[in-house]
């Protein structure tokens, strides 16, 4: 039966109050960039900034990070302090272990260029990005709470952006990177 007109309105006005139209990627990405969860890592002063993340004052859980010790367990890792030739194998395996998707971000001078191992050090790795692929960087010796929290916006703006159709050619560059670097 055709209903009138303002019987129609009623119909429209309850759905618009009722209803929440949104497509799966969205729906995926709002359940995923609020329930990221870094992986337990650091090697160095930047890790102490990253640290007091952790605690009440800067209480990083109000945006869903939990840090896990397990890999398996993280979809994050953020890289905080400097990365020596005899750590990059366990970082890139680390790295490895997590389940997909996964994000990366470099935090401070040391993870990013060597910091102030960059010129005469024979054990930093100049560019964590050699290694693993970063998606957000944080500059800073060391970056402070809040520039981490910047990252974290970054990248929650990013993944917020994908598409689950695009998840294979994520991969696909991904394994491109490692085939070029490795
Ligand atoms: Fe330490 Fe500075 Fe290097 Fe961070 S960037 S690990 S604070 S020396």
């Amino acid at each position: 039966k055709i209903l009138n007109p303002a019987a129609r309105s009623q119909v429209t006005q309850d759905l618009s109050e009722n209803i929440i139209l949104t497509t799966v990627d969205d729906l995926h990405n709002w359940a995923r960039l609020s329930s990221l969860w870094p992986l337990l890592y650091g090697t160095a002063c930047c890790f102490i900034e990253f640290a007091a993340l952790i605690g009440s004052r800067f209480d990083f859980d109000r945006f869903g990070l939990v840090p896990r010790s397990s890999p398996r367990q993280a979809d994050l890792i953020i890289t905080a302090g400097t990365i020596t030739m005899k750590m990059a194998p366990a970082l890139v395996r680390l790295y490895e272990e997590m389940p997909e998707p996964k994000y990366v971000i470099a935090m401070g001078a040391c993870t990013i260029t060597g910091g102030m191992f960059s010129s005469d050090s024979t054990t930093a790795v100049r560019g964590v990005d050699k290694l693993i692929p970063v998606d957000v960087y944080i500059p800073g010796c060391p970056p402070r709470p809040e520039a981490i929290f910047d990252a974290i916006v970054k990248l929650r703006k990013k993944v917020a952006n994908e598409s689950i159709q695009e998840r294979g050619t994520v991969r696909s560059q991904i394994n491109r990177y490692y085939s070029t670097t490795h």
